[in-house]
């Protein structure tokens, strides 16, 4: 496995250092290293993995960390240019770990240069719909999922003999920390509640959007574009156990499923070696300690995020952008972020919480309602340019700040 080269995006993260684990264990060469702010971290990292390139996307941090390596051979790029550079440097594989749309480009860039991609960047495929779908199938890359649902959806795939053949596609959802609360107990939810996820730990805005469970939203938008299957055909599940990753339904009702410890360097390292499998450094599923597995339908009047994610897939064009544009923008409001500032807070090294600016129940409804502006003011295009993608973001982060300081 030592010849393979890999670029991390987002590197110092909550799947970038998990994904450099695998790194380590695997053997693997790295090219590039991308984060947002963590001068002191990247630092680290360079020196144990020696890239040939690096970059920040904070430019005063990179200027920082061109001081810290200045004596070894990395050179070291800023800006969101600089992070795309290293995104299109021909690695063998991108591993995209950046949170959010600022992932976008990267990974378009990424694909131009014919590199395999890795995903974690949900947001890539819902924001950028058919534009990284037809940019993947015109390179001839692989587009493999790093999110563990889809990567359970991915395996449980393998040997199917034909798009046919499937039925269903079942996700799961651990249903966050507010799982069976009323819409009373909700009116009252802190951030620091909502940052108290059962069973994952990773970054500040994914474990908000697992709170709300916007992220299921993306999710199911997520895999209708990686699997291209209609959104009807597929179907969340609450299990509150995080063991059963997620399912496929094949049309002689036979059902495959995939099954570990909720732990992330799995997902991440199949799709570093897919289709090989090799060990991984997490701990076996002992089965006779689960508690039972228990599996719900969601509660779509409470958490309407899913609801809105297939109205959204409906309207067709940019809806699905505006949908993670809202939402992006609603996430930050809620853990008291300033627009645009998400790499200065998003680097694990910064949990720190803010006051929220907005309540927890506004979230949906300011997404809910940027999605309808958009269906009844803007035209629906199907065709569509980057430029595109990024107007209509800024658009809809736009509509959810201006509208946040309405009543709930
Ligand atoms: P995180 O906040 O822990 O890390 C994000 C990384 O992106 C950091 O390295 C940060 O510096 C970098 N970054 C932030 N803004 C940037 C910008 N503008 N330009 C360049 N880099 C920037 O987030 P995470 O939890 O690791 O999640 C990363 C992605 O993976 C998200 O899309 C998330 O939905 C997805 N994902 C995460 C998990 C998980 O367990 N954490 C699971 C499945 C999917
Ligand atoms: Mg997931």
């Amino acid at each position: 496995m030592t010849e393979k080269t890999l670029c991390i995006l987002g590197s110092t993260g909550s799947i970038g250092t998990q994904a450099l684990e695998v790194t380590r264990s695997l053997g693997l060469r790295l090219t590039a290293l991308t984060a947002g702010s963590n001068a002191a971290l990247l630092e680290d990292q360079i020196r144990e993995f020696a890239p040939s390139v690096a970059a920040l996307a904070d430019e005063k941090a990179a200027a920082d960390l061109r001081v810290r390596v200045a004596d070894t051979p990395t050179k070291v790029l800023a800006g969101s240019d600089g992070v795309a550079e290293c995104a299109g440097c021909g690695a063998n594989t991108v591993l995209n770990a950046i949170v959010g749309i600022a992932g976008l480009e990267p990974t378009l860039r990424a694909i131009a240069a014919g590199s395999d991609i890795a995903l974690a960047n949900k947001e890539t495929l819902v924001a950028g719909g058919s534009l990284v779908t037809a940019a993947v199938h015109e390179k001839g890359v692989r587009l493999l999922p790093v999110d563990s649902e889809h990567s359970a959806i991915f395996q449980a795939l393998q040997g199917c003999p034909s798009p046919e053949s499937v039925k269903r596609l079942i996700l799961t959802a651990s249903g966050g920390p507010f799982f069976g609360k009323t819409r009373a107990e909700l009116q009252r939810v802190t951030l620091a509640d909502a940052l108290k996820h059962p069973n994952w730990s990773m970054g500040a805005k994914i474990t908000v959007d697992s709170a709300t469970m916007f992220n299921k939203g993306l999710e199911l938008i997520e895999a209708v574009r990686l699997f291209n299957v209609p959104a009807e055909r597929v179907e969340v599940l609450i299990h509150r156990q995080s063991v059963v990753h997620s399912l496929v339904e094949y049309r002689d009702n036979s059902v495959i499923a995939q099954l570990g410890v909720p732990d992330m360097k799995i997902p991440i390292q199949y799709a570093l070696t897919y289709p090989e499998r090799l060990p991984c450094p997490v701990q076996t599923l002992d089965l006779t300690r689960c508690a039972a597995l228990t599996f719900e339908p969601p509660d779509d009047e409470l958490f309407p995020a899913i609801k809105l994610a297939r109205a959204a897939m409906r309207a067709g064009g940019l809806a699905t952008a505006v949908y993670n544009g809202a939402n992006e923008r609603a996430n930050e409001l809620f853990r008291g972020e300033h627009d645009g500032a998400a790499f200065h807070a998003t680097d694990s090294a910064d949990r720190s919480v803010r006051a929220e600016q907005i309540r927890f129940l506004r979230i949906a409804e300011l997404i809910e309602a940027a999605l309808c502006a958009y269906t009844h003011e803007m035209h629906t295009q199907s065709g569509y340019t980057l430029g595109d993608v990024l107007d209509i973001d800024t658009w809809a982060r736009e509509f959810v700040q201006s509208k946040s300081s309405g009543k709930e």
